[in-house]
């Protein structure tokens, strides 16, 4: 009787990845579970490249949702299905962020202007815009650095970059903006781009409402001048999806903002 037993299981630092799948045997079974270091949800796919003499307790390729912050999330066991053969299986998989399979976009939900100011800013690149837009639902609005930026919607924070102080019109600055990004309560994210150095007001974790205060615009990036870049993004295999937004307005309507136009 010959039994062997083949494992692959990179922990996911070493690829620059960050959830991680691992397994635990027991006497008949393989379990595997996942954790996760961060504050919104991962979808995982589990496949399994070799799978002889083998059982599974979900049909594979399998995928599954990471619960954020999971320390030790069950996803599916293995055992071996006839005890005189040989047996083995080699596993894989990959992730996403975000909840791929149960994310919807209400595109009337009303989200707030991102940010609180005295007067109304203008829209100076709308949807699709040429200069830097293209294929993206993204929307800049002119805005002197120093500007109140505020969340458009309820969430929690996950990911935050506040150190860099240089900007610039050429692509060399790309990785240089700070930015704050949110998990919304839909499972959508919110990304506030360009803020000013330092100019972070929360923690990575931490649960804002629509309208709190979030950060100090600035220009730090890739950015002509100083403005508030927002979009809305769907969790996605690998691309970037964005969705369109509409606007609780001061006089009360709820509108798709236009390039061109100012809106408080
Ligand atoms: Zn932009």
């Amino acid at each position: 009787m010959k039994y062997w037993f083949l494992y692959w299981l990179l922990p996911l630092q070493l690829l620059g990845q960050e959830v991680e799948v691992f397994s635990e045997r027991t006497d008949s079974t393989i379990n595997f579970y996942a954790r996760s270091p961060y504050y919104c949800h991962y979808t995982v796919e589990i496949k399994f490249d070799a799978f002889e003499n083998m059982q599974s307790s979900l049909p594979v390729p399998a995928t599954l949702v990471i619960e954020p912050r999971a320390t030790k999330q069950f996803l599916l066991s293995v055992w071996q299905k006839e005890k005189s053969k040989a047996w083995k299986y080699k596993f894989n998989y990959r992730f996403d962020q975000g909840d791929l399979p149960n994310t919807k976009h209400d595109d009337a939900y009303a989200y707030y202007l991102p940010y609180s100011s005295p007067r109304s800013h203008t829209l100076v690149q709308g949807y699709f815009g040429k200069f830097s837009h293209a294929n993206t639902h993204a929307l800049d609005f002119e805005m002197p650095e120093g500007t109140t930026i505020i969340a458009a919607r309820d969430g929690v924070v996950i990911k935050t970059k506040y150190d860099s102080n240089v900007g610039g019109t050429s692509p060399e600055f790309i990785d240089k903006g700070n930015y704050v990004l949110i998990y919304h309560d839909d499972g959508t994210f919110g990304s506030y781009f360009h803020l000013k150095q330092n100019g972070v007001k929360v923690n990575i974790g931490q649960q804002v409402k629509r309208g709190e205060v979030i950060g100090i615009s600035g220009n730090t990036g890739w950015s002509s001048a100083p403005h508030l870049h927002f979009e809305v993004l769907l969790p996605s295999n690998g691309v970037k999806l964005t969705v369109p937004t509409k606007f609780l307005l001061k006089n009360g309507q709820v509108e798709s903002l236009q390039e061109g136009k100012s809106y408080r």
